[in-house]
């Protein structure tokens, strides 16, 4: 079996590098915090204290970090990049959701070396990471694909080839234009039920046995109603998001009004409760509107 190195343990990335080590893998990982490094050892994971350990010996790396100024500096544009110690024949897996153009630039760099880099990443959230269910958006040559099919197949349900370099990018981005439009909307919904006086667990439950039924109404209304909003994605991320969107339509030439809307609205939400919050408080900070 392949041996994998596993860099960036946060929300999705700890359960993802666990569900390696159940499968049977001999998976190396690595975070800026301890914690998570810890629970994985204890689930039979290998600790690395430096870069160089962490790649020695490991035929694939997987990243699953924040954005891409992050990826870049894990994986080429640090002083402890992995493009540094890589051997010819490794393959680099970035399941992290970054700009498509940052990925091509990855790719380019690692291509020089011999060196495989594919994007993979992936929707589901937290629930799917958990579960090995996540679906995986993949770019890159078919043939690394190929490779690395049975290591993505642990994680995901669905694991799907998209084309070249930075095609899984740019799907995540399109999966991202709905998902953020999805909780703006169905938020705005709840909102307007709760100004009412309406029952919103009833609301939920009518609405998801009709037309408007959707994955925020079935796996998130529940947490939004209660006021839960401890983060399984965290609001910062959907707004990194929603700017990739906007800035890979700006490329293309193209306006998307809704979704510049939705941007201006994460950005309040970022700056009035902290981006750490997770995404769904969009229903908390219309409310708050409301109520103005
Ligand atoms: P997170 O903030 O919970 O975790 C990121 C982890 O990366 C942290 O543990 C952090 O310490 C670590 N890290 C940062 N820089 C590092 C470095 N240089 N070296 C090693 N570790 C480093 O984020 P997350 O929710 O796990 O999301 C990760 C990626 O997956 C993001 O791109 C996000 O947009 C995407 N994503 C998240 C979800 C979700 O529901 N949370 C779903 C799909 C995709």
């Amino acid at each position: 079996m392949k041996k994998i190195a596993f860099i960036g343990l946060g929300i999705m990335g700890k359960p993802m590098a666990g569900n390696l080590v159940r499968a049977g893998y001999d998976v190396t990982v690595f975070d800026l915090v301890e914690q998570p490094v810890e629970e994985l050892i204890r689930q039979g994971a290998k600790r690395a204290k430096t870069v160089e350990q962490l790649i020695e010996g490991n035929e694939i790396v997987i990243t699953m970090l924040p954005n891409s100024p992050h990826v870049k500096t894990a994986l080429t544009d640090g002083a402890e990049a992995v493009i540094h110690y890589a051997a010819p024949g490794t393959i680099v897996i970035d399941m992290s959701s970054i700009s498509p153009n940052v990925t091509k630039e990855i790719h380019h760099a690692f291509q020089e070396k011999g060196v495989g880099f594919i994007d993979a990443p992936v929707s589901g959230g937290r629930v799917g990471a958990e579960a090995g269910t996540l679906s995986i958006m993949v770019g890159g040559e078919r043939h690394y694909f190929s490779e690395v099919k049975d290591i993505l197949d642990v994680l995901g349900g669905r694991v799907m080839y998209m084309g070249g370099s930075g095609a899984g990018q740019t799907t995540k981005i399109c999966n991202q234009i709905m998902v953020a439009g999805t909780v703006t909307t169905m938020s705005e919904a709840l909102a307007v039920a709760k100004k009412e006086g309406l029952d919103l667990y009833h609301v939920r439950d009518v609405l998801q046995s009709g037309g408007a039924n959707c994955w925020h109404l079935e796996h998130k209304a529940a947490g939004m109603i209660a006021g839960d909003y401890s983060p399984s994605f965290k609001a910062e991320l959907l707004l990194k998001d929603v700017r990739l969107a906007v800035d890979k339509a700006r490329e293309e030439g193209l306006e998307l009004p809704l979704l510049r809307k939705i941007e201006e609205m994460f950005a309040r939400l970022v700056d009035h409760y902290g981006g750490g919050i997770d995404y769904t408080a969009i229903f908390q900070q219309i409310c708050d509107d409301f109520e103005q």
